[in-house]
């Protein structure tokens, strides 16, 4: 039974060492909805880093604003819930419709490593650039948002990890996560 587990793992990762960059692109741009972006996130993860975790929620709310721009995304610690800040994705899904995948990978990506259990910000943010490169290159949008987030989302900033929003209201998205046992080991 456990050499089975063991061969199936195997398997699993061989399939996943094969994948190119190209794979990458692909699956980014034919994700049709969050959790599908974040099935490319975990494999990114897993691909580079080899760290995965399952049981995940994601949760979509509106954080407000905030003096010094606006939150992609949060994780309380210690929780199993990402919460998307619904508000921009809307705004980026209509306005810069090129850029709203990369900037979901983007965004996941970062509340991801925090769920792994990584806490500190520029840590962070310095393995979402390099798991970037690794899994995309040099030249795709969401390695160039890692590298200068500043120029693509002037606005955009990032929680500490204590922030709570005043109004924690938030609505659920169906299916997320749904690899969550395929990596656990
Ligand atoms: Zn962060």
């Amino acid at each position: 039974m456990a050499n089975n587990i063991d061969r199936e793992k195997t398997r699993k990762n061989k399939t996943e060492n094969i994948q190119t960059r190209t794979t990458f692109h692909t699956r980014l741009e034919t994700a049709k909805t969050l959790a599908d972006i974040f099935e490319v996130v975990k494999t990114a993860v897993w691909e580079s880093r080899r760290k995965s975790r399952g049981g995940l929620m994601l949760g979509l709310a509106n954080l407000g604003n905030n003096p010094q721009g606006f939150f992609g995304a949060f994780y309380p610690v210690g929780s199993n819930v990402i919460v998307m800040n619904k508000i921009p994705l809307e705004r980026i899904k209509e306005t810069r419709p090129e850029i709203y995948k990369p900037y979901i990978f983007h965004i996941l990506l970062h509340e991801y490593l925090h769920t792994l259990g990584y806490l500190d910000e520029s840590g962070v943010r310095k393995m979402v650039l390099e798991i970037s490169i690794d899994v995309f290159g040099d030249e795709h949008l969401a390695t160039g948002i890692a590298k200068d987030t500043a120029h693509y989302f002037n606005n955009l900033v990032y929680p500490g990890a204590s922030w709570q929003p005043d109004d924690m209201r938030m609505e659920l998205v169906p299916g997320f996560d749904r690899g969550s046992t395929s990596y656990i080991g």
